[in-house]
């Protein structure tokens, strides 16, 4: 197998098991928090002697701070290759940043989603939407692009704003989906598109001027800076235009007693958006975790993980009764993300057996994405003719770090456990 590239912190944490012996963990649920890169942990390190409060103090250690902030918000941005006037808001993560774009949409905004996204793409936009469209469960990539040009030329815009939200890959199945053509779609219709990354950028490169996508949020926990990070990223103009999504201090240029009322001039740049003290390890984490990545290389990243991904997949394929779930059915390619059930086994119990009984730490249950995943069970019982349309899965996560022991583990594990 190839080299593993870039460490994990945690590798030797010992679980304790039931029947009384101990195990090194297998991490596999990346997707939901991936473990720190050892990169991020030194990085860190270095910085917290240094800490103090960003853009407040006049101290050493306050300029200190302000700079580390902003040469984060600035590798951050390089990572996802902006264009020259895009802009990057700090957020805590994906959620937050799908929330914050829908306060900011102009009055009157329609919103295009698919019914398969994650929760956190698609709920926020009945709060700022005029109206939100929810677009059927393609069954392939060109089908989710088709599914769109329809729903977009069926109701021409005129004079009214139109935001599509996609995901880039999907955190149930791990298939991704084909951002440019999305985007290209979009556009032709005079819409606009955000890209939920969370599950993409830890696996693949994310440009947002190749993709033609105008904005894009992800979260640094899943990128392998778990110190409470998130962006979102790209054009300003809807962001400086609408209020300020938290108000507070750092929000204002000036505020005054102005007879009974306090008068507010909020900034007119995007630091309108970051009210409040910054997380400056957060960006200071997430902009290390960016650049081991970026070091690394996506080549061997991408190398790497598919020779996990196919090792997986092949060994869970052989275990007979196993179904691993897919909406695309092979026609995509996927990250390292994998879903399944196994005939006649409740997929909260195979987890539980999975982590007392063998020390790996995987998902079980609807992943955030209820329309998705009840759909994909939901298939997958009927095929084996059981189920009664109530069904869990189990889903399994990797990355960097990741070694060939944690998948070949799992696969044994379920292959003893359903024997
Ligand atoms: N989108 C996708 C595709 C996700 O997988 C997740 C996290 N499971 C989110 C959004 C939300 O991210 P967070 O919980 O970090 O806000």
């Amino acid at each position: 197998a190839p080299a593993l590239p870039l460490p994990v912190v945690g590798r030797d944490v010992t679980v304790p098991l039931a029947d009384g012996t101990s195990v090194r963990y297998a991490a596999l649920d990346y997707a939901a928090s991936a473990p720190a890169l050892q990169r991020v942990w030194d990085d860190v390190a270095d910085y917290v002697p240094f800490y103090g409060s960003v853009h407040r103090g006049a101290g050493h250690l306050s300029q200190i701070s302000t700079r580390i902030y902003e040469e984060a918000r600035q590798t951050v941005a390089d990572f996802l290759d902006l264009r020259a006037d895009d802009h990057l808001v700090f957020t805590r993560a994906t959620t937050d940043s799908l929330n914050l774009l829908a306060s900011c949409l102009p009055a009157g905004t329609e919103v295009y989603v698919f019914e398969t996204e994650h929760h956190a793409a698609l709920l926020p936009w009945e709060r700022g939407a005029e109206a939100v469209h929810y677009l059927a469960a393609p069954t392939s990539p060109q089908e989710a692009v088709r599914l769109l040009d329809e729903a977009l030329g069926a109701r021409p815009a005129y004079r009214r704003e139109r935001l599509v939200c996609v995901t880039g890959a999907s955190n149930v199945t791990g298939e991704v989906w084909p951002i440019r053509e999305l985007a290209e779609t979009a556009h032709r219709h005079g819409a606009r598109i955000v890209l939920d990354a969370a599950q993409l950028a830890p696996h693949r490169r994310v440009s947002v001027q190749e993709l033609g996508v105008d904005w894009v949020a992800l979260s640094g926990h899943k990128l392998y800076a778990p110190f409470g990070s998130g962006v979102l990223a790209g054009r300003s103009d809807w962001l400086t235009a609408a209020r300020p999504y938290l108000a507070g201090g750092g929000a204002t240029r000036a505020v005054r007693r102005d007879g009974e009322e306090v008068a507010v001039e909020w900034n007119e740049d995007l630091s309108r958006h970051e009210a409040g003290s910054p997380n400056v390890i957060g960006a200071h984490a997430l902009a290390a975790a960016c650049k081991a990545l970026q070091e690394a290389g996506w080549d061997r990243l991408e190398a790497r993980e598919a020779a996990l991904v196919a090792r997986l997949r092949d060994g869970l394929a052989a275990v007979p009764g196993v179904r691993l779930l897919s909406l695309f059915g092979g026609a995509a390619e996927g990250v390292g993300v994998l879903s399944f059930v196994v005939d006649g086994w409740d997929s909260g119990k195979l987890a539980a057996a999975l982590s007392s009984r063998y020390g790996i730490g995987v998902r079980d249950g609807l992943f955030c994405a209820h329309p998705l995943t009840r759909r994909l069970v939901g298939d997958a019982d009927a095929a084996c003719g059981t189920g009664d349309g109530s069904g869990t899965a189990v889903r399994a996560s990797f990355g960097a770090g990741t070694p060939d022991e944690h998948v070949d583990r799992l696969v044994a594990a379920v292959r003893e456990l359903t024997a």
